[in-house]
Parts: C-alpha cells; structure tokens; sequence
C-alpha cells in the first residue's frame, strides 16, 4: 500500500519543496502567474436554507469579526491553558475569528430575523455587514420581514436596523426585544462611560428611530409561532436565547451564551471581558450547556463556525465539545 508507507519524512521533504519555492520568489520576484484565472477573494455565499419540521431555517452571514489574540478578552485561565487547547483544536492562538451567522424563521405565515448584524459601521473592521446583500443572495426580500427579534442590543447584533442612511433596513418589521436591555443600552447617562460609548451611540441610532415599532420580550413567551424567548442573561443585563419549534422538534438558538466553540465549550467557565456580568454569563452558559447535551438538542451559536450549526456532548464535569453539522446544499 502506497499510502500505508507515506512517512513524515515525505511530509517535510514537500514542506522543504515548498520553502524553496517561496525562497525563490523572495530572490526572483513573482513567479509569473500560470493558471488561466487570478487568485479570486469573492467571499462565501454566506446563506444556508435547511427545513426544520415544517418551517424554513436560514442562517444568513454577516461576515466574521477578526479578534487577534483573542486570548486578551478571556479572564479565569492562563494564557498558556487556552493556548494549550486552541492548538490541540489546530487553531492559530493568535488570530481569534468570529463569524455573524444570524437566523433568520419562515414559519409559513410570517418571516422572522433573529439579529441583524453590525449594519454600516465599521467598528470591528470591513468584514461585516453583509447581510442585506448575503438576504437577496438566499432569495430573502427585507420589505418582507414581520418581525425582527434582538438577542441583545451589542453593536453586532443589533447594528443592521438603520442603513447608513438611517434607514430602516426592515420597513415592515415589528421590533422585539428584552426592555431592559434596549433601556441599558439606549441610556443617554451612559454616553459618559468611554467604554460603553460607541455601543451605545450605535444601539441609539438603530433602536431609537423604531421606538413605536417595538415589543418587549419576556422569558417563556412564544414571539410569533415557533419561536419562544429564552432568558439567557450575563453577557447583558436581558440578553435572551431563542428555542425553535416545529413539528414537536426543538433547535436552539444560543446567540452570545458562548462566543467561541472551543474555548466556551472545553472550558466554559472561563470568563469573557466582553460579557457585563461575566460570573452570571458562566452559569447561564452551564445551563445551556447541560440542557442541549443532555436532551441532545441541536442548536445554531451566532459566533461559531460558518453556519453554527451543530450538537454539543458532554466530555467531563462542566466540559463539553462542539461537533459541527454537515452542510448539505
Ligand atoms: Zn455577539
């Protein structure tokens, strides 16, 4: 068997080829290009339609949000552990990358949009506000959503209400979010904390302008048909889940409970300076945790990896681990 006998020294005997060829690029200037096209940078399509039960699920990319070293926002584990873990996952454990998959329900009778991603602004880089163009793409007109629901009103959920313009990206949408998230973020008081401020410019300008179209949303409450309103608060003050149901089948969504698929999985008591209540963002997140392993729900995490959809099982006390499910297109 040839492959049988496929040694690590034929592996790095290609990787030396490889190191040559990039030596000789540096000496000699570009290579002169062989293929009959250029190197394209198109991004993915960035929408994903699966049927749950008897209603349609789409996850729509926003885009994804380079964090660095995304180590720097962690609190409670050394640097040395979670790079420990990163590695063993064969990630980069200085260039931390989280997507914006945001869900979008057809129930039959209404269109709902779970989030909206961080609209025009540019405070997390070029990478985002795609999902205007990434809606059209997956055949989603904006004029026909009915309901836009909030997690939370952070910039990159809730920063897609406005166009650049100021205006309204969803015209004929209802607005549901938790009160007392949208009167935290939208407090003029708070404009005087420099941290907090431009997210809470940004929640003002996208919140405000659709004050008389706005619903609060309360824990246990179904929004429209299929779609009830979990209380999931920590990462802000009424930051909100979401379970799905059709067809007697749950799908979770999870939105911000964890924002990375090994770090608040493997350890999920590690704390994330980005969570206001970081302490109650850890034991919200073991509760989900515990629930979707246990009743073997799966779910789709706004952070994790293009589309975030996947299950979670149980590996030890308070560690789990995140196992993607297959995209079939
Ligand atoms: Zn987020």
């Amino acid at each position: 068997m040839k492959n049988a006998e496929f040694s690590r020294r034929d592996a790095l005997g290609l990787a030396g080829a490889g190191l040559s060829a990039a030596f000789a690029t540096r000496m000699l200037g570009p290579i002169p290009a062989q293929a009959k096209a250029p190197f394209t940078k198109t991004a993915h399509c960035g929408f994903y339609n699966f049927m749950h039960g008897d209603m349609q699920v789409s996850v729509i990319s926003d885009g994804f949000l380079p964090f660095g070293d995304g180590r720097k926002t962690m609190k409670e584990m050394s640097m040395e552990d979670m790079a420990k873990h990163l590695e063993a996952n064969f990630l980069p454990v200085d260039d931390m990358v989280l997507q914006e998959n945001i869900t979008v329900v057809n129930n039959g009778s209404k269109i709902a949009v779970l989030d909206t991603g961080m609209g025009a602004s540019k405070m997390f880089g070029e990478s985002t506000g795609r999902l205007p163009a990434n809606l059209k793409a997956a055949g989603i007109d904006p004029e026909n959503v009915d309901a836009v629901i909030l997690s939370h009103c952070h910039p990159d959920h809730a920063g897609g209400l406005v166009d650049a313009a100021g205006k309204s990206v969803f015209p004929n949408a209802q607005v549901y979010v938790n009160e007392a998230d949208l009167n935290f973020w939208t407090d003029e008081k708070n404009l005087s904390n420099e941290g907090l401020k431009p997210f809470i410019e940004l929640a003002r300008a996208n919140l405000l302008p659709h004050k008389d179209k706005i619903t609060f949303i309360k824990g246990g409450e179904e929004i429209i048909t299929g779609v009830t309103a979990l209380p999931a608060p920590g990462h802000t003050i009424g930051h909100t889940a979401f379970m799905l149901n059709s067809a007697n089948k749950p799908l979770a969504v999870t939105c911000d409970t964890g924002h990375h698929h090994v770090l608040f999985v493997e350890t999920p008591k590690i704390e994330f300076s980005y969570d206001m209540d970081s302490k109650q963002a850890v034991q919200t997140r073991l509760k989900m945790w515990d629930m979707l392993a246990t009743d073997r729900i799966p779910f789709i995490a706004f952070h994790f990896p293009w589309p975030g959809l996947g299950n979670l099982a149980k590996t030890g006390p308070d560690a789990y681990r995140f196992f993607q499910t297959p995209v079939n297109t």
